[in-house]
């Protein structure tokens, strides 16, 4: 099996009791696999017959039963089985989250997401572009079937939309735009199965000269101004429901909100440039992650728009706060806002359902993204 992974994937090591909002403490259902419940089921000491009692299955998967965190956990924020019993018999989401994995055949992808406040700071301080690798594993083949030539395809456009989105020589937002601005003819292509297409658009967007003429379109062009922008993101954002309800009035936008953040938007750039790094990552990140899935699926122009939405929300965060306080919100409030956003959007189904459902509705569109990244055009 070859394994591929970005370098932040290996770094990655859980922070444990140093954990401020421990993954265990979050009140999402922990699975529990057949293997670690047969493993409890045959002891008969205390702790082990209290994890098998709180046990229970549904549609044929075991959860355990907890109100809002593991019972598990002790008073240091440390799995009290894993202490007792090693690492090697604990349910695998917990040996394995935020790690995440892909299969095609002999080719397995994995990462790390950022629901995890280490894995949010990992990515947060990643200055240098992020560097993708590749091993062998003795791992066996997956048998899910898949059209190799599309992975291949797919796996090279995603490669050269990377490669667009760490190219310093343009503004983060510039490169998130022709993200947008490819999204159509690679979406075309996917949809047609036709690699040999998505190899030729890939070869244009290698050009230099190509970039900067899509760039140049971008000021031809007329698109809706950044404010309407700005109070669809909060339409969208307000939709969402979130475990934590403070979160979701960050994105409540007033026209005073807008307004303010319009006028300082410029100073906010040139203040935030040396960091925008950070929203590089993000960006590939998203991309990285979600859309390999369309070899399965064909949906390209979802996840590429949802990766840029995503970006430029996390941007809004921030330039949210500099509007309010006049200052860059510091790098651990960044990291934060960071967390949060996966925790609550990017972790939750039906919140992303959302993003996805406006996308194909229309009322999430190019225009729109175009208004927030270039303003008036
Ligand atoms: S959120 Fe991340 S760092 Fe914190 S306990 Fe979970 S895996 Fe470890």
């Amino acid at each position: 099996m070859t394994l591929h992974y970005p370098d932040i994937f290996l770094q990655f090591r859980c922070i444990c009791g140093d954990c401020r909002d421990n993954c265990c403490r979050t009140g999402w259902d922990i699975e529990v696999d057949r293997r670690t419940f047969e493993f409890y089921s045959g002891l008969r000491d205390p702790l082990a017959v209290r994890f098998v009692d709180s046990v229970y299955e549904e549609e044929g998967c075991l959860y355990m039963k907890h109100e809002g965190g593991c019972p598990f956990m002790n008073g240091k924020g440390l799995c009290g089985l894993q202490l007792l019993y090693g690492e090697g018999h604990i349910s695998e989401i917990c040996r394995e989250h935020p790690r995440f994995y892909e299969w095609f055949g002999d080719y397995k992808e994995a990462g790390v997401g950022l629901s995890c406040e280490e894995a949010a700071r990992l990515l947060m301080g990643h200055e240098r572009p992020i560097v993708f690798s590749e091993r062998q594993t003795d791992e066996e083949t997956d048998s899910l079937e898949f059209d190799s030539k599309l992975f291949e395809g797919v796996k090279m456009i995603r490669e050269r939309l990377i490669d667009i989105l760490q190219d310093r020589g343009f503004t983060v937002l510039q490169r998130l735009g022709m993200v947008v601005f490819s999204a159509e003819d690679i979406q075309q292509a996917v949809f047609d199965e036709d690699v040999k297409r998505l190899k030729q658009i890939s070869g244009m967007l290698a050009i230099d000269g190509f970039r900067i003429e899509m760039m140049n379109e971008a000021g031809d062009h007329y698109y809706i101004h950044e404010d309407q922008g700005l109070g669809r993101m909060a339409e969208i954002m307000g939709k969402m429901e979130y475990l934590d309800g403070g979160f979701g009035e960050l994105f409540s936008l007033t026209r005073e909100d807008i307004e303010r953040i319009a006028e300082c938007e410029g100073r906010f750039d040139r203040e935030y440039g040396g960091s925008s790094y950070e929203l590089e990552n993000l960006a590939v990140y998203f991309i990285y992650r979600y859309l390999i899935k369309a070899v399965r699926d064909y949906a390209v122009k979802e996840r590429l728009f949802m990766a840029v939405f995503c970006t430029l929300a996390v941007r809004l965060l921030f330039l949210r706060e500099y509007a309010e306080n006049g200052a860059l919100p510091d790098k651990e409030r960044r990291c934060f806002l960071v967390k949060e956003f996966s925790k609550e959007i990017e972790y939750d189904a039906d919140n992303m359902d959302i993003i996805y459902g406006e996308i194909q509705d229309g009322g999430l569109n190019s225009d729109i993204l175009c208004g927030l990244i270039f303003g008036e055009g």
